[in-house]
């Protein structure tokens, strides 16, 4: 058997054609949404990151801003800039590209930001709405996977979904939001003892570990569906979590790394700007 690939890069492309429209129609209405990204410092891959998602919002028509501050930027400034970009009228999503350096506590940024314009979905807030099953802004790399496992029609509820990785921004919000689809979650991680036993079990297993070919065929149960999270450069190749060419002899479905969960991720950020700015318009 080979696998059914989900390319996550052609379904997110499909989502912004559809968002773009949605921005033009909230233009006729006056309703520009706008999100602003600030980075401190210039890590070469923090940086791309942040173009990469300047640019798909300017793609969609969707106003997007740049904030570059110097790395030696204090946690007091940073704060100041969040209150005045939170009393902003015209600012509807607020990113700050984590994580900010040493001297500056992620958590206090997080907290910073208006529940409101948090667009990615990370306030304890917008976590503790996730959690109880209300409708908020979702972290946008297990809200796309969650959206890519609709999509490509796998049924969710009463399955055996095995994550790896139990990371606030990855392994733990996918479980949660799986959870509420009414799924059967199992979590695994660096102490977890004899992995394969549980990703035998899995109808569907999630790798969000960051260590190259963690999981091959033989990890996997005939007629999975596997998502590969992980991001790894390997002899300067981007490369996942998963071994697809073994992989894709056992499971059902399988996601690729490049094109894969990747792109799904900045498309759930423009989706949750364009959310935050219908939802303060009252639309
Ligand atoms: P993280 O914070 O480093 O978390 C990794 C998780 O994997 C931890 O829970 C860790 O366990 C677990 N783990 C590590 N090695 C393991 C092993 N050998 N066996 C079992 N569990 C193991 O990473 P993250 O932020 O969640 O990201 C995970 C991967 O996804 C990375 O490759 C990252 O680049 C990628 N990523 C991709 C996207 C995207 O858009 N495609 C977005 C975000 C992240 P402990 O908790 O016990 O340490």
């Amino acid at each position: 058997m080979s696998a059914e690939v989900i390319y996550g890069k052609q379904l997110a492309e499909d989502l912004r054609q559809e968002m773009k429209s949605e921005v033009s129609e909230l233009h006729t209405k006056d309703i520009r949404p706008k999100l602003v990204v600030v980075i401190l410092g210039e890590d070469p891959a923090s940086m791309s990151y942040v173009k990469g998602k300047q640019r798909a919002s300017e793609k969609i028509g969707m106003d997007s801003d740049l904030i570059e501050l110097p790395v030696e930027t204090s946690e007091r400034e940073l704060l100041d800039l969040i209150e005045k970009l939170n009393q902003d009228h015209t600012v509807h999503g607020i990113l700050v590209q984590l994580p900010v350096p040493d001297h500056i506590s992620d958590q206090k940024i997080i907290e910073a930001i208006h529940p409101d314009k948090d667009v990615d979905g990370f306030h304890p807030a917008n976590v503790g709405k996730m959690m109880t099953g209300q409708d908020t802004f979702y972290p946008c790399t297990p809200y796309g996977i969650l959206v890519m496992l609709k999509r490509a029609d796998i049924k969710l509820e009463g399955k055996h979904v095995v994550i790896i990785g139990r990371s606030n921004l990855v392994g733990k919000p996918v479980g949660q939001l799986l959870l509420n689809e009414n799924a059967t979650v199992t979590h695994c991680h660096s102490r977890t003892k004899h992995l394969q036993s549980h990703t035998k079990q899995a109808d569907i297993l999630i790798v969000a570990a960051g260590k190259p070919s963690l999981i091959s065929g033989e990890d996997i149960k005939e007629g999975a569906v596997v998502i590969d999270v992980g991001v790894n450069r390997v002899d300067g190749k981007l490369t996942g979590d998963v071994d697809f060419e073994s992989a894709k002899e056992v499971a059902s479905h399988i996601t690729p790394v490049p094109k894969g969960v990747g792109p799904m991720t900045i498309t759930m950020l423009l989706h949750n700007t364009i959310k935050a700015a219908k939802r303060i318009h009252n639309q």
